[in-house]
């Protein structure tokens, strides 16, 4: 669960800086499966989000026309400044697909809206790269955790279990390896699916926007 600021944090702010404003994350008391599941119901948003430590991309931009770029995350249009200090545009910035945060997002996503998220990952199924095993292990609490901005092992295990689920769900037979090796975190995620409906207590949002449509 996502742990910005606290409510000391909140009532500080507002006695110290700015009387009056209320500051607040409105994804704060989610658990990051949460958020994953509300984000595949927006699938619109599917084919232009990033999370990843590496984007590749093409620039379209002279003069720079690097063909990889590895700077932050950007969405399509956004003009940043390239690293020869002109403006160049990230129209094909894309997730890498090899990095912690992109295995992390792909199987947060996967056990929800499969199909799209593997379209949005340059129609790859990460499940099945063996090069990446290491860091579903990594990311399952089976070895030491990346130090990457990622959400826990729980998570990580419950979010498999769905995943696996979708794909006997539309007959897929196959299983990639990652879930055979796996395959005791996956079973035992069973008990966590309490993840989905644990809404943390101090939100700090504000009663008007909750009541809000
Ligand atoms: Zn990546």
């Amino acid at each position: 669960m996502l742990d910005i600021l606290g409510g000391e944090h909140a009532s500080a702010s507002q006695e110290h800086i700015a009387r009056g404003v209320h500051y607040f994350s409105p994804l704060q008391h989610l658990w990051e499966v949460q958020i994953a599941q509300r984000f595949c119901e927006q699938p619109k948003y599917l084919p232009v989000f990033i999370s990843c430590n590496q984007p590749e991309g093409a620039c379209h931009v002279a003069p720079c026309q690097s063909q990889q770029h590895t700077s932050a995350p950007q969405l399509k249009d956004e003009i940043i400044e390239s690293g020869h200090g002109d403006k160049c545009r990230l129209e094909d910035s894309r997730q890498c697909g090899r990095c912690e945060k992109c295995v992390f997002v792909y199987t947060l996503l996967s056990a929800h809206a499969p199909a799209a998220v593997k379209e949005a990952f340059n129609d790859e199924c990460l499940f099945e790269v063996e090069e990446l095993l290491p860091i579903f292990k990594a990311l399952c609490g089976l070895a030491q955790k990346p130090m990457e901005c990622v959400g826990t092992p729980e998570e990580m295990r419950l979010s498999l279990l769905l995943a696996r689920e979708q794909r006997r769900r539309i007959g897929q037979t196959y299983l990639p390896p990652v879930f055979e090796m796996l395959h005791d975190s996956i079973d035992s995620a069973q008990e966590l699916l309490w993840m989905f409906d644990d809404v943390g207590p101090n939100s700090l949002i504000p009663g008007s926007w909750k009541n809000s449509d």
